[in-house]
């Protein structure tokens, strides 16, 4: 497949700098190619056909049929989208890797069996094992033949994953010893290959290719709230002994190899949470066409209306975002050169765009979680009991705000990764909130009158991103070294950043969606329009909370007089453009934009 063409490559980051005026170098669903349709009608076709049907087995713990679901889907190619024939994949780009994440999602548990070999077990191996490595296990793992899972957590260490206490022991012929716990492994009831990671002589935090046979032990099945079709237990290293040539990665290296699978986890995360949630409107939409109250039917409600409206608009952003960011990463990959078997671009790539892998995850898992529990409100009494659908997504989907790392580390994360950059001189963000600054002390400009379609939003988007520069900067200014203990603000300018690159996304998609008359464009400037109006207040609260709690007196003062030079975005009556897409939404059965 030809690698998705040509958005302007800006590094990770760097949209938060400068204006993006070109929506045209954003890539959105609907420049997806027949080839992104037909591998994303593959997966859906799958899951309908395939896993849906057999739901009840799965939730049972049937784990034979797991595994042969496993063997199915990747027989259809389904497993091995992002590594490369040679090893047995089928080397798509990361949009194709995306839409298949998404149409998965659907697949309620079996989605997270099935995503802990092909993102957790086969990345990993893809990303860092020698070519012994990828020959031997790839092929079983891209055939179905043996399944994976990822043992990185632990009793004592889940978010502080690197104080792990599971050690390994160098034998004098150089193979290891392996003993400790791992727990709540994801198809760790059944698995046969496993990435764990082990301290080697105390401190060498090392990563491990561990196959069952060489004596792992599985703990019994944990008592879960969702996802009772997916296993989960922990896994239990006596004196298990590991060759010498299995070491993943580099010995004492095992964070590079954990936290690179982390960026490509994360925001295969979000694109499974967009799945969810295009699946959740649907049946939403469907439920309030068809449930009569007072003689009519729900949807006609306008507070069900806002719902769903809400809920179209909230989606909208996220798959906007989610698109753009694999535009940026395939640019990326395909201006480095690099052999197809070399996964060493993608390495890089996902290393890039660490903070909008992030940012997917943490938007993604809080998108669908709002989605989930308005499908139950809209549901009525019918959304709290088993014989709709609606109970299980809601338990099924909260973990993904738990697992992948928790959305407070990823929170963290956000502009720890910025001011990290800034510092390191890869991110010019301190001459940008430098020059903001002197912007802001200076005379007041007169706001420039955009015109056009979506004009006040595009001004309102460049607001927010100066918001998050002036709330960072002032932050790294005033705390210095001293920045990581203050978590409470961090929280703030993460919540402005991930707001600010959602408005964003949403607003260049569709301003290019009128441009290229796409049908229905004007439902996307709906939605875009609902959304950038609900992030500025967003935007405006956590500012304020932020900025009062990094200084006070005249230079808080000051700081809220530019806060209020920035965001002058006039509310708008959103009453309308919400009616519209619940409308739409309820006309057709289903999320209106989905590719
Ligand atoms: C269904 C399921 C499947 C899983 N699958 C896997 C798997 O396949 N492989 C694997 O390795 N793990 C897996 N996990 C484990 C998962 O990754 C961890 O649960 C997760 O990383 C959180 O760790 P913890 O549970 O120890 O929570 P803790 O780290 O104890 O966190 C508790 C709370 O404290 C917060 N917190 C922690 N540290 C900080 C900090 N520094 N600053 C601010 N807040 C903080 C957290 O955000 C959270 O709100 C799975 C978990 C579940 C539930």
């Amino acid at each position: 497949m030809t690698p998705t063409s040509a958005p302007a490559i800006l590094r990770g980051g760097e949209w938060l700098l400068n204006p993006t005026t070109d929506s045209e170098a954003v890539f959105t669903p609907e420049r997806m190619t027949d080839e992104h349709r037909l591998i994303g009608q593959t997966a859906q076709q799958f899951v309908d056909n395939e896993v849906l049907p057999v739901l009840d087995r799965l939730e049972q713990k049937d784990w034979a049929l797991n595994r042969d679901l496993v063997k199915r889907s990747a027989a259809l190619g389904l497993l091995g989208v992002d590594v490369p024939e040679t090893y047995g994949g089928v080397g798509l780009d990361k949009v194709s890797s995306l839409v298949v994440s998404e149409r998965m999602a659907r697949s309620a548990s079996f989605g997270a069996t099935w995503g802990a070999t092909a993102n957790l077990t086969v990345i990993p191996i893809y990303l860092f094992g020698t070519e012994a490595q990828k020959r031997k296990y790839l092929p079983q793992l891209l055939t179905g033949e043996i399944v994976g899972a990822y043992g990185l957590s632990e009793t004592g260490s889940g978010s502080d994953a690197l104080g792990a206490r599971t050690r390994a022991t160098r034998q004098a012929d150089g193979s290891f010893v392996l003993n400790g716990e791992k727990m709540w492994i994801t198809n760790g009831g059944f698995a046969d290959l496993m990435v764990v990671f082990a301290k080697l002589d105390g401190d060498q935090f090392t990563a491990f290719l561990v196959e069952r046979p060489y004596g792992v032990k599985s703990g019994k099945e944990e008592h879960k709230m969702g996802l009772h079709g997916s296993s989960t237990t922990a896994l239990i290293f006596q004196d298990v002994h590991v060759p010498a040539e299995n070491v993943l990665g580099e010995i004492g290296k095992g964070h590079k190899v954990a936290f690179n699978v982390l960026n490509f986890a994360r925001f295969k995360l979000g694109a499974a949470c967009a799945g969810g949630a295009y699946g959740a409107i649907g049946e939403a939409a469907k439920y309030a066409a068809t449930r009569r109250q007072f003689g009519s039917a729900i949807a006609s409600f306008g507070a069900i209306k806002h719902k769903i409206g809400e809920m179209v608009s909230r989606t909208y952003a996220i798959e906007s975002l989610l698109y753009r960011t694999a535009g940026l990463v395939d640019a990326r990959m395909a201006a480095t050169p690099h052999a197809a078997s070399d996964g060493s671009a993608a390495l890089a790539a996902f290393e890039e765009y660490a903070v909008e892998a992030s940012i997917a995850k943490v938007a993604g898992s809080e998108a669908l979680d709002f989605v989930l529990d308005e499908n139950i409100q809209i549901h009525g009494g019918n959304g709290y009991v088993k014989d709709y659908a609606a109970e299980r997504h809601f338990r099924d989907a909260r973990v993904n705000r738990i697992f992948e790392g928790t959305n407070e580390i990823n929170r963290l994360l956000i502009p720890g990764m910025l001011v990290r950059r800034a510092l390191k001189g890869d991110l010019a963000l301190i001459p940008a909130a430098k020059a903001l600054q002197d912007e802001l002390l200076g005379p007041p400009s007169l706001p420039a009158s955009g015109d056009g379609l979506l004009a006040d939003e595009r001004q309102a988007t460049e607001a927010f991103k100066k918001v998050a520069l002036m709330t960072l900067g002032l932050a790294m200014q005033t705390f210095g070294e001293k920045l990581t203990d203050q978590q409470e603000v961090l929280m703030h300018i993460a919540d402005i950043v991930i707001d600010s690159y959602s408005a964003e996304s949403a607003v260049l998609r569709a301003s290019a969606a009128s441009a290229k008359r796409v049908p229905r464009a004007d439902l996307q400037v709906d939605a875009a329009r609902v959304f950038v109006n609900d992030a500025a207040m967003r935007i405006d609260a956590a500012a304020r909370q932020a900025l009062a709690a990094t200084v006070e007196g005249d230079t808080l003062r000051t700081m809220l007089a530019g806060l209020r030079r920035l965001l002058k975005v006039t509310p708008i009556n959103t009453v309308a453009p919400r009616r519209r897409l619940a409308d739409e939404a309820v006309s057709r059965g289903a999320y209106p934009f989905a590719g």
